[in-house]
Formats: structure tokens, C-alpha cells, sequence
């Protein structure tokens, strides 16, 4: 049996090197700061237990987290609630895509957090009285997933809740369906400052990291989430985490993972590592083409696939 590869010792710039000639998928254009995206950027960083981050050139050019927030919003919802965040959205995937407006059928509960509409109830079960102090518990756990403060791009809050018209009728769906106990324009105000978080891959690798790991951040060494939550999140990733191609994703790559229409995947290899990379063009279920190729490879160079037995 060969030994596993360290993942210590490998070389992000060669792998980002390999993989900027790809060059297939679109930009996402669906707000003017998203359709702006360099499509040459392209980074990779990794986060291990003993709180090294190994990053490639550009793990510190700062994006959207967009949808890579979710599996977050889940964890502090699950956190928050004592776990009762599970009475209230599903967990089966939906081979549907992202903002589908359709529900559970028979409960109206959202059918899972990873995607928009989960996303939207999942923000508004933190903990806080209003939006303002929903809001700010949002940005001190994900500061505490991360291991430092980070700023919101306040023109993509704006802009994501404004022309989020998707993210509003779901909201609306969910308030018609008993489901969502906040206003419909609270949960998406909530939900679109939650997408406007600035990160970097570095620091994405860190949030995975922190899930991967049973909750405690590699780097700062603080519990941010129970272990039980922290499993019960990176399965949900394991299962719906790519939206509507999370059966091929789970294929190919083998490690829970969620993507996002920043170009952004974080990825949470159980007990082994966090990892992340940032590239804005998609495919056509919005996973980042060059991300996409990039997890490949390292499940396969890093001996990530959670099924292989090698
Ligand atoms: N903020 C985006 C939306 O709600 C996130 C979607 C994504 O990243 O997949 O439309």
C-alpha cells in the first residue's frame, strides 16, 4: 500500500498552473458586481489540523462567499436552535437547481439548506430579535469559522437583495406555507448580507477546515459549533452541496463540498483537511469549471475520496 500523499508538501501553483488554460464556463451575471468577476482568477488554498493554510498565488483576492456561505448559515442555525433547525427544513437533495421555486410537499418546508430557499430559512433561525441582530450573529460565528473578521461588500448586499427576485418569491412561498416566521424582505435582506461576505480562498479553507474537523477552527483552536452539528452539516454538503449535480460531484470527487456562483467551492475532507478554490466561470449548475477540475485532482493526488479504499 503506498503511504497517503502530504498534503503539507504539495504544490497549489502547480495545480493552479495546470489549470488556467481551462477554459470553459461563464461568468455568472446575475448582479453587476458578480458579472465584473475576473474569469482569470483562479486560486487554491488548504487548511490542515495542525493550523497550517497552504495557499496558492491569489488565495488572497478577496470575493463574494455567495452560496459557500450555506453550509455556515446551517451550522449556526443547528447551533442556535439546539438542533431544532432540523424540524425545519428538509435534507434530500433536489436535483433541481439552486433557486427552484418548489418546496416539500406536504410539510412547505424548504427541501434542503444547501439550497436558496433552505438558505433563506436557515438564516432567519439565529439567534437575534430583529434583522440588524440576525445579521450580526451571522457575521460573528462566520468570523469565528474563518479565525478573523471579515468585512461585507456592501454594493452586493444591496444589489443581491434588490434584484434577488427569485430569493423574494421564495421567501413569500415560505411565509404563504407557515414555514418562515420573519418577513419575507427580512429574511432576504439577512440572507443576501450573508452571500455579500468578502472572503478569500485562504480563509474559505479555513471555514471548511473548521467543519472538517469537528467544529474546532485549526487555527485559533476555539469550539465554534458542536461536533454533532458539525457532522450533521458537512453530510448534508456530502448530498446536496453541488445542487443539482451533487450525485456526479459526489462521483468525481468524493469530498463534501459547496459551491457558489462567486466561482468559489469549499470543500470539508472529514478528519483530514478544509480546502478551497475560487474561479468564477460555471458550468451549467453553477460549480465553478476550473474548481471543479481542481477537487478532482486533489481527491485524487491527496487521497480525499471519501470511498476509495486505495
Ligand atoms: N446569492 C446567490 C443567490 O441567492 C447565491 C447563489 C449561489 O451562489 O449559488 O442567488
Amino acid at each position: 500500500m503506498t503511504p497517503a500523499p502530504d498534503p503539507a508538501r504539495y504544490d497549489l501553483d502547480a495545480l493552479r498552473t495546470r489549470l488556467l488554460p481551462e477554459r470553459g464556463g461563464d461568468v455568472d451575471d446575475s448582479i453587476p458586481q458578480l458579472a465584473a468577476a475576473d474569469p482569470d482568477l483562479c486560486a487554491l488554498a488548504i487548511a490542515l489540523p495542525d493550523g497550517t493554510v497552504r495557499r496558492s498565488r491569489d488565495a488572497d483576492v478577496p470575493f463574494s462567499i455567495q452560496s459557500a456561505v450555506k453550509p455556515f448559515l446551517f451550522a449556526l442555525a443547528l447551533a442556535d436552535t439546539d438542533g431544532d433547525a432540523l424540524d425545519r427544513v428538509g435534507i434530500e437533495p433536489t436535483g433541481e437547481s439552486f433557486d427552484a421555486i418548489k418546496l416539500e410537499s406536504g410539510t412547505g418546508r424548504p427541501p434542503n439548506p444547501m439550497v436558496n430557499a433552505g438558505a433563506l430559512l436557515t438564516a432567519s433561525l439565529v439567534e437575534g430579535g430583529d434583522p440588524d441582530e440576525r445579521a450580526g450573529r451571522i457575521a460573528r460565528g462566520l468570523a469565528a469559522f474563518a479565525g478573523r473578521e471579515l468585512d461585507v461588500d456592501e454594493d452586493v448586499a444591496h444589489n443581491e437583495h434588490l434584484l434577488g427576485d427569485r430569493n423574494h418569491a421564495l421567501a413569500h412561498l415560505m411565509r404563504a406555507e407557515g414555514t418562515l416566521a420573519v418577513s419575507a424582505d427580512d429574511a432576504v435582506a439577512v440572507y443576501a448580507r450573508a452571500c455579500a461576505t468578502l472572503v478569500d480562498a485562504a480563509t474559505l479553507a479555513v471555514m471548511g477546515a473548521t467543519l472538517a474537523l469537528g467544529g474546532v477552527n485549526p487555527c485559533t483552536g476555539d469550539r465554534v459549533i458542536p461536533e454533532r452539528v458539525a457532522r450533521d452539516v458537512v453530510s448534508v454538503m456530502a448530498t446536496c452541496g453541488v445542487y443539482d449535480g451533487s450525485g456526479r460531484w459526489m462521483r468525481a470527487v468524493g469530498i463534501p463540498a459547496k459551491s457558489s456562483v462567486s466561482g468559489a467551492i469549499v470543500l470539508s475532507a472529514p478528519g483530514r483537511l478544509g480546502a478551497a478554490t475560487v474561479s468564477p466561470p460555471l458550468d451549467a449548475q453553477g460549480t465553478s469549471v476550473r474548481g471543479h477540475r481542481a477537487s478532482e485532482v486533489l481527491s485524487e493526488e491527496l487521497d480525499l475520496h471519501s470511498f476509495a479504499t486505495r
